[in-house]
């Protein structure tokens, strides 16, 4: 654990596990001494559902790793200020937003689930190459939301990237807790079996190919879904224009109101993180209209 000039507490853990749980979907277990420093979140009395850690990475190709400073120190924790010293920007480690699927304080382990979207990126891709023993550090966690055990109604929906936080919802509900959780997924067989209370359905939809711009059938799919009036908690989380889009539905023709929701994009196609998390400072990056 190390400390930066703006005191982000950086924590390193080991990949214990790694467990294939769809074509597309990789479970790393985290772990080691490094657990015992992490401040997991709570919303109200209840634990947060959706914590997320900024995972960090340095470059890894060759290439980019032949680029960098010959005796370089880059054993984690990553000393930021000292890096910052002796790298160019664009050299610094990138950051990659994961949620913590679960906490497991008896073995000491977080479960962070990768989408592997192919060949590009960093964290996709290291996820599914990764080691056992192999160690990984990061920020966090920072977290918005929790399901609310008062609330009358629950809308969750995402895709893959979100289905980590769903499936922590779902678990974290009461029996007789009501309402709907969809997720879009590629194909069935990206399906994950989830612990779902008896008043929630769970829907699964579809894709039958990657992600395209051109796919709306989660958009779709909530404007036809008929809403409750009442007490109703959102949880709505993806690709960005799915989610303006999303946004602007739930408020306009459903009515629901803002305070009420946790929406946002968890990643923009075509745009790699960096240029993703840059963008929400314009109004390209902006949810809202
Ligand atoms: C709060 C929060 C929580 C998140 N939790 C999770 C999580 O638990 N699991 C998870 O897998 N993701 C999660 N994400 C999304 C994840 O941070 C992004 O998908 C990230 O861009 C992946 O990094 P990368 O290095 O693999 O790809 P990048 O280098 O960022 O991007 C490379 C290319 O891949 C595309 N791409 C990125 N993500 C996807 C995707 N999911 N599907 C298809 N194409 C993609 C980009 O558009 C880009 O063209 C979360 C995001 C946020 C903000």
């Amino acid at each position: 654990m190390s400390k930066s000039k703006k005191t982000r507490i950086q924590h390193v853990l080991a990949v214990e596990a790694k467990k294939q749980l769809s074509p597309h979907m990789i479970r790393l277990v985290l772990g080691g001494p490094g657990f015992e420093a992490i401040e997991f979140k709570s919303v109200g009395e209840s634990p947060a559902t959706d914590q997320y850690i900024k995972l960090l990475f340095l470059p890894q190709s060759a290439a980019e790793a032949a680029q960098l400073p010959e005796g370089l120190d880059l054993s984690r924790p990553y000393d930021m200020d000292a890096l910052r010293e002796q790298l160019r920007t664009e050299q610094m480690p990138a950051t990659r937003t994961y949620t913590i699927r679960h906490v497991d304080h008896e073995n000491s382990q977080i479960w962070v689930d990768f989408v592997v979207h192919g060949e590009e990126g960093r964290a996709g891709v290291w996820a599914k190459n990764a080691q056992i023993g192999e160690q990984i550090s990061f920020f966090g966690p920072g977290s918005g939301y929790a399901p609310r055990g008062e609330a009358e109604w629950h809308l969750l929906a995402g895709d893959e990237a979100a289905l980590p936080a769903i499936a922590s919802a779902l678990e974290s509900m009461a029996e007789d807790a009501r309402g709907v959780a969809v997720v879009e997924v590629r194909d069935a067989a990206e399906r994950q079996p989830l612990d779902v209370p008896a008043g929630m359905d769970l829907v699964w939809l579809h894709r039958e190919a990657d992600f395209s711009p051109e796919t709306t059938m989660l958009a779709e799919y909530l404007e036809e879904l008929a809403i409750p009036e009442g007490d109703v908690q959102v949880f709505v989380h993806g690709e960005r224009a799915q989610m303006k889009r999303i946004r602007r539905m739930l408020v306009d023709q459903k009515g629901l109101e803002r305070k009420a929701m946790s929406l946002s994009a968890y990643w923009a196609n075509g745009r790699i993180e960096d240029q993703f998390q840059a963008e929400k400072r314009t109004p390209v990056g902006r949810i809202e209209d």
